[in-house]
């Protein structure tokens, strides 16, 4: 037989979707044995079940059969496209008339069009050396890198954003490509759970413009956790704007934590550029990108979406429902700082989001011994990511002790 698969070698499953069916297998059979199952993002009630936004689903059921059932515009339905382009821009007149959007399913595919549109094949993007993997499998299915800055200043014990590397990196990246796209994940950082504070912009914008007259610069704003920080994508926004025109700035919005509807697969890439012309040809390159991968989005859950957004009855009913979710998170990030400084775990200040990231030497043997103890977390490089959005607030102790229990051997220094 001759080699038909020319991708041989890659992985089918993704590393996380695993681990998450080998807990809920193990609850499945252990019956009198509870498994603490820290693998998954999506945000779980604390009795397990999958916490929706009731308001946003009323919204899907209210979408008419023809919406469902008939194609979207290739770039996204226009009332979707200017809620999102509002909702991320609200307050920044200059930006807001800068925008431009197209939808995608959900923020992958936004990450997606930004790496093949603003980049050439075997070009890298850059981002932290903790990052979401699925970027690099983004990266690799459209020939392109990925090239990581180290994200935490050592001397700082994972504490603060390490600008020196960063501005180290962005260098190299424009002096060997001619071009840098770089990509933050921020508020609530996935995996580590680190939102960047007003310095860590100030100083990030501050080095991007430097480098941004020596060649292009795309700053990507991957904002998929930005309900569940306060400041939502604020901060990170007032510090880029006076980079607006000289470098391009881009964000990458999803429904799927924002509304809690992860399946319905909507998102939308805006892009902000001053120049007409400009505007016009990017939005261009990026419909032409969505007619060649994934032709049009879902276009019931554009309208729903949309509505949600743009009408403010739904929109303050669906704020306050959110409000709880994210109060049932706080609850838990709590418990996890209250008990996990005393016992010597080291990770980065955290203050809300899905995930944070314990910093392990032998990250994949310390998720192992955390297994046998019933408990699984996603093993990275150099830390095990837990996923508090998934972990009912009563069971936070019981990860903690199995973390510092796992985490023991190579993590003997209290901070
Ligand atoms: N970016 C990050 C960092 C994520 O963790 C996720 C989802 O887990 C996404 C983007 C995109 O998710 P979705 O495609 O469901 O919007």
């Amino acid at each position: 037989m001759p080699p038909f698969l020319f991708k041989a070698d890659r992985p089918g499953e993704d590393p996380i979707f695993a681990l998450n069916q080998e807990a809920r297998q193990r609850q499945g059979m252990a019956r009198g044995e509870s498994i603490v199952n820290a693998t998954i993002g999506v945000l779980l009630d604390d009795e397990g079940a999958l916490a929706i936004l009731p308001t946003a689903a009323r919204a899907m059921k209210e979408v008419r059969e023809e919406d469902w059932a008939s194609y979207a515009p290739i770039s996204g339905s226009p009332e979707f496209l200017g809620a999102v382009i509002d909702d991320v821009l609200a307050g920044h007149s200059a930006m807001r008339e800068s925008a431009i959007a197209v939808a995608t399913p959900g923020g992958t595919g936004a990450v997606r069009h930004a790496i093949s549109t603003f980049l050439e094949p075997g070009q890298a993007m850059l981002t932290t050396s903790f990052y979401w993997g699925p970027y690099a499998i983004l990266a690799d299915e459209n020939q392109r890198r990925v090239v990581t800055f180290e994200m935490f200043d050592p001397s700082s014990q994972g504490g603060a954003l390490n600008v020196e590397a960063f501005d180290r990196a962005i260098g190299e990246m424009i002096a060997s490509q001619g071009r840098a796209l770089l990509v933050i994940n921020d508020p609530c950082h996935n995996p580590t759970g680190y939102s960047m504070n007003e310095r860590d912009w100030r100083a990030v914008v501050e080095s991007i413009g430097r480098h941004a007259d020596r060649g292009p610069v795309i700053v990507l704003l991957d904002a998929a956790y930005a309900a569940y920080s306060e400041r939502g994508v604020a901060t990170a926004l007032r510090a880029l704007e006076p980079l607006l025109g000289r470098a391009l700035l881009l964000v990458a919005w999803s429904a799927s934590k924002t509304f809690t509807h992860y399946g319905v697969r909507v998102g939308a890439l805006v892009a902000l550029l001053p120049d007409a012309n400009e505007r016009r040809r990017a939005q261009a390159a990026l419909g032409y990108a969505s007619r060649g991968t994934w032709s049009n989005c879902n276009h019931g859950g554009m309208i729903a979406i949309a509505r949600l957004l743009r009408e403010p009855a739904l929109a303050a009913q669906v704020a306050r429902e959110r409000a709880d979710l994210v109060k049932l998170l706080d609850e838990r990030v709590a418990k996890f700082n209250e008990l996990a400084r005393p016992k010597g775990l080291r990770y980065p200040p955290y203050d809300g989001g899905f995930f944070v990231t314990v910093f392990v030497d032998d990250a994949f043997a310390a998720a192992e011994r955390m297994r046998a103890d019933g408990v699984f977390v996603v093993p990275i490089p150099g830390a095990l990511r837990v996923a508090l959005c998934a972990v009912p607030v009563i069971a936070v102790p019981r990860v903690v002790d199995s973390l510092a229990k796992a985490c023991a051997p190579s993590n003997p220094r209290p901070v």
